[in-house]
This record gives structure tokens, sequence and C-alpha cells, in this order.
């Protein structure tokens, strides 16, 4: 089997008017899609059940996106029963057949291009960009994972003991969980799942409650594109019932989640338990979130660092576990720089996606409380040049924050500690280039950062200690691209599973060493 070299999905313009009056239409045509029921989906059965998980649309609360039926613990047994017995056959089925289902289920989405994106603006608030980034992304891990599997999991080289033949081979794990966040609710939930599957195990995933309808879609798409029932299982849910209940059961041979710190490490001090019955150790790959830095130092272009700050702090209303949210600047180009990020930021237009606004409303309720609670100790913890208040009746408006800029705070600072995930930047003022290193590498986590300076020694010095999964040097820190840059975190960012990267696939296998005496 020989596919085409591996490149990233090309990015539709909706600047341009054909484009932009497409996308319009797309969205018309989902509106008409909205408030439907939807089932669990365990083998070839549909469960529809009346007590569902409400999806709405964050930037208008009042629009039901869809009911999504909400699966207990018995459906989380169910669904391993099922998952188990798919094995047996997805397991023996050929790598090239397997490898067929992501290439085609790629191809659907770039035709359905539009309305997945249209989804995503109307289900989690992404505009037309975001969203267009999200759908080629999902494009990119099939394709990507797909070559991988090709070459990463067919041969094994292994040396040759005199008297012997010696090989080895790589064998799935079994039945696996995916838990994923609402942020990438289309790229990553089919990467998380589809990386697995591709290598022969079979899955059972489980979608952040937010995000559960778009996750049905995804669900469709790997079905029409061939999937055999019970290969993927669609148990949307709580994540403290479903979620819990499918972490810790003895069936459970692998979890892969994308999320919070918090729910991460929970999972993961849950897996280590060996359940009554369980005859293996539970594999775990986290990805977890971020406290994301970006240093600019005197020597730097200052226009071009302002405005990668803004686009990688305030795209997608910062809740990116890539997004910026700790600008660390240099004290002699410190008031130039937050004057120019402040003024970019105040010429950002806040509102509804759907009308390809720049930042929209943050996810829930929750998160706007959160948010909320943020701008109060914002002025006690520093100064807030630009925004700083939050919608005061979301239940109509939306669950919109102003985009904030918070100057002047300390690197110990909460502002400067916590991970908030929306659209606030904390700008913190260093004396120099080894001052801003030190800050840099001082929180609990690693995922992202990056560094504007023009001095090649710094640059070299920054590649050795910024200590992060992912640096950017003189660009902004989000919008990672499958194959280039393997995504993942150090420290409590993360297991640094990498994403995207060339070793992705060797989480969800495991490697059988055959020598036959001859
Ligand atoms: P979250 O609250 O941790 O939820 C993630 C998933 O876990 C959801 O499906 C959730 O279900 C489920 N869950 C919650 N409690 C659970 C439990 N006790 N047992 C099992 N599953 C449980 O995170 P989020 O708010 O959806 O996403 C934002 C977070 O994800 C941020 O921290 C962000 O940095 C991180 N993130 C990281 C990456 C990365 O690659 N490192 C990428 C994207 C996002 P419910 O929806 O039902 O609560
Ligand atoms: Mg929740």
């Amino acid at each position: 089997m020989n596919l085409p070299e591996y490149v990233n999905e090309p990015y539709a313009d909706y600047t341009v008017a054909d484009n932009n009056a497409a996308y319009r239409a797309a969205l018309e045509n989902v509106r008409g899609q909205l408030g439907r029921d939807y089932p669990l989906i365990i083998g070839d059965q549909h469960i529809m059940l009346t007590d569902a998980i409400l999806s709405v649309n964050p930037c208008n609360p009042q629009q039901v996106i869809g009911r999504v039926s909400s699966a207990t613990a018995a459906h989380a047994q169910q669904a391993l029963e099922v998952a188990q017995t798919a094995f047996q056959s997805w397991k023996n089925t050929s790598l090239e057949t397997r490898v067929a289902v992501l290439v085609k289920a790629a191809q659907i989405i770039r035709e359905r291009k539009l309305e997945y994106n249209a989804w995503l603006t109307l289900e989690v608030g992404k505009n037309y960009a975001e969203a267009e980034g999200e759908t080629a992304e999902a494009v990119d891990f099939l394709e990507y994972y797909a070559r991988s599997a090709l070459s990463l999991l067919k041969t094994v080289q292994t040396y040759q003991l005199p008297g012997e033949h010696d090989r080895a081979e790589y064998i799935p794990l079994g039945v696996g969980v995916s838990i994923t966040p609402w942020n990438f609710p289309f790229a990553i939930f089919l990467g998380q799942a589809c990386a697995p599957i591709v290598a022969g195990n079979t899955m059972i995933v489980k979608p952040a409650e937010d995000s559960a309808v778009i996750a049905y879609k995804a669900i469709e798409l790997l079905l029409e594109a061939g999937l055999p029932h019970g290969v993927i299982n669609y148990l949307p849910g709580l994540g403290e019932v479903v979620g819990d209940a499918l972490v810790k059961h003895p069936m459970t041979r692998f979890i892969s989640f994308t999320g919070s710190k918090s729910v991460g490490l929970h999972i993961n001090a849950e897996a280590a338990k060996v359940g009554a019955g369980q005859k293996w150790i539970k594999r775990v790959t986290l990805e977890l979130g971020g406290k994301d830095s970006m240093i600019i130092d005197e020597t730097a272009d200052l226009e071009a660092a302002a405005s990668a700050a803004v686009a990688g702090a305030f795209g997608f209303a910062g809740q990116k576990c890539s997004a910026l949210s700790r600008l660390i600047v240099v004290d002699s180009v410190y008031a130039q720089v937050l004057e120019s990020v402040t003024q970019k930021v105040k010429a950002l237009t806040v509102g509804d996606p759907a009308d390809n606004k720049y930042v929209n409303a943050v996810i829930n309720q929750e998160s706007l409380e959160k948010s909320k609670h943020y701008l109060e100790i914002a002025p006690t913890e520093g100064r807030v040049t630009v925004g700083g208040s939050a919608s005061s009746n979301p239940e109509t408006e939306g669950y919109f924050v102003q985009p904030t800029v918070v100057a002047d705070v300390k690197p110990h600072a909460k502002l400067a500690q916590d991970e908030i995930f929306a659209p606030i930047l904390t700008v913190i003022p260093v004396k120099d280039f080894e001052e801003a290193v030190q800050v840099f590498n001082n929180t609990d986590y690693g995922l992202t950062g990056g560094i504007f300076s023009s001095d090649p020694q710094r640059l070299e010095r920054a590649e050795r200690e910024l200590h992060v999964g992912n640096l950017y040097l003189n660009r902004k820190i989000t919008g990672a691209m499958v194959g280039c840059h393997p995504f993942g975190g150090f420290n409590l960012s993360g297991t640094d599973s990498k994403a995207g990267g060339p070793d992705y696939l060797l989480h969800f296998v495991q490697m059988k060493s055959i020598a036959r005496k001859i």
C-alpha cells in the first residue's frame, strides 16, 4: 500500500467573498439541524436514553445544539464487553484495511468540511479560521497516523543470534478508553481515538459534555468510512459517572486522556489500582493543562512580538492548552510592548463567531465564574490596561469575558501560576534575559512557550533552558501542525506522549519478541 507523501491540509481563506458566503450557508444548514436527540452507540446498537446532556451554544445559551444520551456505569460494562469481542477480529484485520478506513474518513471530512466547521462554530464558539484550523488538523491526524502505522508497525529490526531465527512484532494492547476535552472536540477526539484503532485496538470514547454533538458527528463519519461496529463505541455522559467507571474497570487495558491537570492526575491514580480479575497494568497517556509563557527581550522585533502575543493569548478566547497566558518582558522595552499589546487587544472584535468575530464566549457558566474570580483579583495582583469585566447576564448574552491584559504582575502571583483558560493575559516585567529564563520555568507546567529575540546566543540558550514540550522561537506559540510539531507537555502538563509525532502509535502497542531455534 503506497500513500502519497504526507502534507498538512491547506486552509481556505474566509476573507474571500465566495468562501465567506459558503460558510454562512453551511451555518444556516446546520441551524436547521439543531435541537435533536442523540443516542449512545455501542456495537451496532443506538441506545436513546431519557437522561440526557444538554449541549448549548456558549455565545447564545438559549440555542440548544442537541440533547445527548448520558451513559451510566452499566453502559460502560456493556461497551467494554462489545469492544472486547470486536477486538478479537479487529486485531486480525490487515494493517492495510485499518489504514484505509482512516484515509477514507479524512476524505469524508474534506468533502464536508464546511458542515463540520459550522458545528464547531455553533457548539463550542470557533470563528471561521479557528474551525478551519481544527477540521484541517483532524484530516492531518488521520492521514499522518495512517502513514505512521505503515512505516512504524510493520517491521521491527532485530539482530540474529547464531543458531536462531529472531524477530519481534508489534501487537495491539486491547480495549482502550479515550476521554477528551471540549476545546478541540473534533481533531483531538478523532486523533486520540483513531491512533489506537489503526494500531489494532478497539475503543470506547467519552467526549466532553459541552461538545458531545460534534463528537457524534465524528463517530458517524468513521462508521461511514467503514469502521466495523464495536471497534469504536460512543459513550457520552458525565465525567464523574461514566468516565470514572471506564477508568476503574478491570477490562480497560489503556486510557488515553486529554484534559485538565486535576482530572488527569485523578485518572492516573485510579488507573494504577488493579481491580478484581484484572490481568494487566493499565497504560495511561495524559495530556494536560498549561501556563504558557513567551519572553520578549530588548533585541526583539517588538511589533511582530506584540502581534504574536495577542494572537497566542486571545485566539479562541484563550481556550487552547497552548494559549499564551504569561508574557515576560524585559524592563527596557516593557512600556513599549505593553502599550502595543494593549492597543492591539482594544482593536479585537468580541462577539458571535457565527458572524466571524475574533473573541468568542468562554465555553460555559463554570468557566465564566472562574474568569470572574480572576478578574476580581486582577487589580490586587496587577494593573488592568484593557478589559476587566464579563457578561452581566450570561444566560441571554452568552458567556463573554472581555479580552483582558493585566500588567505588572509578580512571577508567583495566582494570575501568573494558575491556568485560567480564558481571554486573560498576564504581563510580567523582568530586569533582563537571565531573570526572564528563571520566570519562564517557574510554573508546575511545561506545555508550550516561546521567545522573541534577535540574539543568536540567547536563542541557543532558550533552546536548551526553556523547559517545555513545544518551544517556539520568533513566532506565536499556538497552532502546532501535525507531523511538523509533535505535541505534548513536560512536568505536570502531561506524559509527553507527543500527538502527531513519529512515536505516538507506540503508546498503543506492545512488542512481542519471538526466537526460534534452527
Ligand atoms: P476536563 O474538565 O479535565 O475534562 C476533560 C474530560 O474528562 C471530559 O470529557 C470530562 O467529562 C472528563 N472527566 C471529568 N471528570 C472525570 C473523571 N472523574 N473521570 C473521568 N473523566 C472525567 O477538561 P476540559 O475542561 O474539558 O478541557 C480543558 C483542559 O484540557 C485544559 O486544562 C487544557 O489545557 C487541557 N487540554 C490539554 C491539551 C493538551 O494537548 N495538553 C489539549 C487540549 C486541552 P465532562 O465533560 O463530563 O466533565
Ligand atoms: Mg464537566
